[in-house]
């Protein structure tokens, strides 16, 4: 017997020149990469939401304090991996994970799959069911203006 959950997670950075850019685990050649305390891997960072709220957890930010200093630098896969174990306790498994990422730079697609792959080895999806896609922000606002990227995650969850 099924028992879905949907979850839901955003999450937004400011983009700064010569920060690492590390998108949904895979390092991208780029001027500006997201700022944070963590990596900075907005895309993992909404991807853990997505899964956590689905599976009635806490959220990322409260799993996993900014002032922690365990945290500073930290690869964001790792709270992947902590999220992922707690799903299992809990009997779950992802079943899909669907994501857009608003960014003016950089551009996604030449990384799409290397992204989508890596996504389906931290989450343990099927491969084809994990999609990603970059939209960007039309020169408009602080995603146009190269100032911030943001990425939206919804990921369905089941019994394992
Ligand atoms: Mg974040």
């Amino acid at each position: 017997m099924s028992d879905l959950r949907i979850g839901l997670g955003i999450d937004l950075h400011r983009l700064e020149p010569g920060r690492a850019c590390v998108l949904a685990g895979i390092r991208i050649d780029c001027e500006r990469g997201p700022a944070a305390v963590s990596d900075g891997d907005v895309v993992l960072h909404a991807a853990v939401d997505a899964v956590l709220g689905a599976a009635g957890l806490d959220d990322l930010g409260t799993l996993f304090s900014e002032n922690d200093p365990k945290n500073r630098g930290r690869d964001s896969a790792e709270f992947c991996a902590r999220a992922m174990e707690m799903v299992r306790q809990k009997g779950l498994a992802v079943k899909s994970m669907d994501v857009v990422v608003e960014t003016e730079l950089p551009r996604l697609k030449p990384h799409r799959a290397a992204m989508r792959a890596r996504l389906s080895e931290l989450f343990a999806v099927e491969p084809d069911r994990v999609n990603l896609k970059g939209k960007s922000g039309e020169g408009l606002d602080s995603i146009g203006n190269k100032l911030a990227i943001r990425a939206t995650v919804v990921a369905l969850l089941d019994r394992a």
